[in-house]
Formats: structure tokens, C-alpha cells, sequence
């Protein structure tokens, strides 16, 4: 017997309803849907960081821009180096080519498919500006580790947490570590606008640069307001905040559901042969935006492509190898596909930067073919989560070599 599961991308799968609706009726009768003349933006704003323990937040159009801003509060020069994860959402990779900076990718740990303090140290030239972590699927990367890199580098760190709201690293929130976080509000995050994101920090120099970046550079109150630098319009609209800041109201409870849940499947997958549920240290904190199995095919016929056209059959949906390929195999890379015909900035890189053979990657090639996603959701309650858990014990052991 098949159940259909909750499904972040409708509203079986999301928590949108009368808080939104009420803040959003608020918003419209206000007249005011702009964030630079509203309150409700502002009040997510001042929420959000609060919640970090951060003095600043800046809203945004989505994860993309917020990942822009963080990158253009850091302002390199073209051709500087910004190291970061080929496993990761191309919105945390574009803005670095937009900045004229080169992306230099770090390998990953195989086993979580996060960078980690040795990969990330094994691509440091004198030309690195930035490092950008990716807490992927919402487990948290070693930021302990990550943090005495940059500090003894002198480097700055961007704490990608679009997966990964509300995850703790060593007991410390993801976002707190490094010297900007940010976040994404899409369809499928932990809370969600539908498009949105957020970006926040402790420097109140870095914090002014970004809110500068959103807003064309124009500095709204100054005393002497100009275009002070080359910026967008990158900002957030009072009916996104309304959504968004009702949203972020149900954020404690929506991760600590999705917890719970996956607690409960690693507990009845942890003795299935073949597999092995997510590792989570301890003193961490998953904040489970997907549940990643790692499938081990030497004892799984056909590895993880082969158990999910199996669990397919038993109704539940699931991506082997996540992003398909390493993110430099994408053409944009490949060709190097941006300003015209120039190759901006690729043009500039030292070759050693743009080396992506594969074996200077192995953690990523093995992650990939061993990994097995699976959508997660607050939504999943115990009979959603024992089905699920029924479906793989069936397809594995359907697939395990016998003898
Ligand atoms: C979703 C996501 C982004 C991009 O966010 P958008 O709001 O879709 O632009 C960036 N990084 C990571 C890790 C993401 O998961």
C-alpha cells in the first residue's frame, strides 16, 4: 500500500495559512508595499538577527542575491579567489563570477559531502578573498575547525545556510561562525516566501555595505544620500516580508518536526545492510532540509540509482546523486559561458584555480555516487515516516548481494 507524502512544493507539504494571510491583509491596507518606506521587512529583519544573536540583518529577493550581497559587502577585486563547495546550489556560485571573482572548488568529505578544513585549506593561494560554506542538507559543516582556518588566514567566511535553518554546529548556531550568513526563503526551504532571502552579520561596516547592495547604493536617511557604489535593486517587498516573517514564526516548530522525524527513520534504518543513515556528530544539530542516505554498492545491486527506481516502485521518490555532477561540470563552467565573448572573469584565473580534474576531487566523485536524497518535511508524521522506512527495508533487501 502506497501513502502520498507531504510535499514541500504545495500545500501538503507547507504551513502557509491564516498568520500570512492576516499579516499579508495588513501589509495591503497599509498602501506601503515597498520595505524602504514599510515596518513588516524591518520587523523580519530585526526578528531574524535577534534569533542569531546578531546585531544586523538585510532582506533580499532570494538565496542568490543574499549569497551576491555577502560576496559584494567582501568586495574583491576581479580575479581574486573565493573557495567553495562543488556541491551546492548554483545560486551560491553565480555571484561570485558576477563579482569578477574565480570560484575554486574544495573538495568535499564523501561521507557528508561538506567541505571541510583540510579541503578547504588545500586550495588557499595568495589570491584567496573568501571562503563560502555550504552546510548541505542541513547538516552543520565543522565550523569550530572552518573558524581557526579563516582566523589564522585571515580570511572571511560566508556561511551558506539556505539547507540549513535553525542547524547547530558544536552546540552554536550555523550562520554564527563565520563573518556573514545567509539564507534563502524558496518554495522548498524551511520557511518560505515563495522567492526571498535574508543575509546577516556582526560587522556594522559589512552590515551598511549590504544594505548600500540591495538598494542601488543608495543610502535611504543620510544625511547626503548618493549612489555611493555599483549595486542593484536586489530588495525585498512588504508582501514578501508579510509571508516571510509569519513563516519565520513557525520556524522552531517546522525544524524540530523535521527532526523528530528523521530521528525516527535513522533509528529504524540504522541496522538495514547497505545503507547508512546521515552521520550527525553528537554535539550537532541536522537541520534535515533533506534526508541523505549513502548507499554502499558493493553490497546494493546497482548501488543508489538502483534502489531508487526501486523505491519509486514502492512509492516513494528519491535523487541519486543529489545535483547529478559536480557543479564545475555544469557548461557554464565547461565553456565559460558569462560576459559576451570574453570569459570574464575566467580569463583572469591562475590555471592551477580552474583545475577540476577528477583526481583532485575524490570526496566529491564518491559522495555523489554513493548518495541517496530524499525529500524531508515538517509535515512527516510517525505512519508517513514508518512507510518510508517500510519501503527501503523492502528495496534493500530486494537488492542485497545474496552470498
Ligand atoms: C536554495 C539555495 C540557494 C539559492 O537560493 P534561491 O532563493 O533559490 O536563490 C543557495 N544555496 C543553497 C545551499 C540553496 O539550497
Amino acid at each position: 500500500m502506497t501513502l502520498a507524502l507531504p510535499n514541500d512544493q504545495d500545500a501538503t507539504g507547507r504551513s502557509l495559512g491564516d498568520e500570512e494571510l492576516a499579516l499579508l491583509r495588513e501589509v495591503i491596507a497599509s498602501g506601503t508595499l515597498t520595505s524602504t518606506k514599510g515596518r513588516v521587512v524591518k520587523e523580519l529583519e530585526r526578528t531574524f538577527a535577534e534569533q542569531l544573536g546578531l546585531p544586523h540583518a538585510v532582506a533580499c529577493s532570494s538565496g542568490t542575491a543574499a549569497i551576491h550581497t555577502a560576496l559584494a559587502a567582501l568586495n574583491p577585486n576581479p580575479g581574486d579567489e573565493v573557495i567553495t563547495t562543488p556541491i551546492t546550489d548554483m545560486g551560491a556560485l553565480t555571484p561570485i563570477l558576477y563579482q569578477g571573482a574565480i570560484p575554486v572548488f574544495a573538495d568535499v568529505d564523501p561521507a557528508t559531502l561538506n567541505v571541510t578544513a583540510a579541503t578547504l585549506r588545500a586550495r588557499l593561494s595568495d589570491r584567496t578573498k573568501a571562503i563560502i560554506v555550504t552546510h548541505l542538507f542541513g547538516n552543520p559543516c565543522r565550523m569550530d575547525e572552518i573558524a581557526a582556518l579563516a582566523r589564522e588566514k585571515g580570511i572571511p567566511v560566508i556561511e551558506d545556510c539556505a539547507q540549513a535553518f535553525l542547524a547547530r554546529s558544536r552546540g552554536g548556531l550555523v550562520g554564527t561562525f563565520g563573518t556573514i550568513a545567509c539564507f534563502s526563503f524558496q518554495q522548498g526551504k524551511h520557511m518560505t516566501s515563495g522567492e526571498g532571502g535574508i543575509v546577516a552579520c556582526k560587522d556594522p561596516a559589512l552590515a551598511r555595505r549590504m544594505y548600500l547592495f540591495v538598494n542601488k547604493g543608495w543610502g535611504y536617511g543620510d544625511a547626503n544620500p548618493d549612489h555611493e557604489f555599483l549595486a542593484l535593486n536586489y530588495r525585498m517587498s512588504e508582501l514578501l516580508g508579510a509571508v516571510a516573517l509569519a513563516q519565520f514564526r513557525k520556524l522552531g516548530d517546522a525544524v524540530k518536526s523535521r527532526v523528530a522525524a528523521a530521528r525516527r527513520l535513522s533509528e529504524r534504518l540504522a541496522r538495514v545492510p547497505g545503507v547508512r543513515v546521515p552521520g550527525v556528530d553528537s554535539r550537532d544539530t541536522h537541520a534535515y532540509w533533506r534526508y541523505a542516505l549513502f548507499v554502499d554498492s558493493s553490497k546494493i545491486k546497482e548501488g543508489a540509482p538502483g534502489l531508487a527506481v526501486r523505491l519509486a516502485k514502492l512509492g516513494v521518490v528519491s535523487q541519486p546523486r543529489y545535483i547529478k555532477k559536480p557543479a564545475f561540470e555544469c557548461r557554464v563552467f565547461q565553456k565559460r559561458r558569462t560576459f559576451g565573448e570574453s570569459h570574464f572573469p575566467f580569463d583572469l584565473a591562475r590555471p592551477e584555480a580552474l583545475d577540476w580534474s577528477r583526481e583532485r576531487f575524490p570526496g566529491t566523485y564518491e559522495g555523489l555516487e554513493h548518495v541517496l536524497v530524499m525529500p524531508w518535511n515538517e509535515r512527516y508524521t510517525a505512519q508517513h515516516v514508518d512507510f518510508i522506512a517500510g519501503a527501503v527495508e523492502e528495496a534493500a533487501s530486494d537488492l542485497i548481494s545474496k552470498g
